[in-house]
């Protein structure tokens, strides 16, 4: 079923001969609800814990393309969710630091990895729109909510030459990429449409 999955999202445009390894090696039904587990390998989003959701899978391969990945690569992942995006990113021999705003998957999430084996190097209980400014800089920057604007904290904590992934608006959200060329220049690049759970502010 995961290489019927993984031929579905070639035939959507992914190239990328890792990536698809990865979809086609994470056993993507194990991060579902158990409701839902019948249908893991199909190209959609699910409702998980929280009014949250596990990301459609050709949402995950297109970020995870867009993020060019090399081993070592040290990655923040902002939503952490299911966990499903950082196992892939895990699959890609990246170290995966990984930011969940809502406790009660923060929790599940953190011991369901602890139980596969699986080992993102920080799981943290927080706020993702401040990053993680002691740990930074990053190669590359992956934000699985929707954004309503790009958090400033996220730009400046890339290292020159990384890459940020970010949807970015409220009803519907444009594909970014920001590379940054220089301390001061960042390139932009707009990558089409999709549709995330909104990237919440903790305001206090
Ligand atoms: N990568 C996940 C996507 C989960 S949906 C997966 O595929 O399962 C997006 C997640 O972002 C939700 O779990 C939501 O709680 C979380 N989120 C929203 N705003 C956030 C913030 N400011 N900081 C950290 N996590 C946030």
């Amino acid at each position: 079923m995961r290489n019927k999955l993984a031929d579905v999202l070639i035939a959507k445009g992914i190239k990328d001969t890792k990536v698809l390894d990865a979809i086609r090696t994470v056993p993507r039904h194990l991060f579902m609800d158990s409701g839902f587990e019948g249908h893991a390998y199909q190209d959609k989003a699910f409702p998980i814990a929280a009014d949250q959701t596990i990301s459609q899978p050709y949402t995950v391969a297109f970020q995870t393309e867009l993020l060019a990945i090399e081993q070592g690569h040290k990655v923040m992942e902002i939503g952490t969710g299911s966990g499903y995006q950082t196992a892939i990113l895990l699959q890609l021999k990246a170290k995966v630091y990984t930011i969940e705003r809502q406790l009660e998957l923060f929790k599940k999430t953190n011991l369901f990895f602890k139980k596969m084996g699986y080992r993102p190097k920080k799981v943290i209980f927080g706020d993702g729109y401040k990053g993680l400014p002691e740990l930074a800089p990053f190669d590359s920057i992956i934000v699985t909510a929707g954004a309503p604007e790009v958090p400033k904290a996220l730009m400046s904590q890339l290292k020159v030459g990384g890459r940020l992934v970010i949807p970015v608006g409220v009803e519907e959200q444009i594909m970014t990429m920001y590379i940054r060329k220089s301390e001061k220049e960042f390139e932009k690049k707009e990558l089409g449409a999709f549709r995330f759970v909104p990237l919440l502010e903790d305001k206090n």
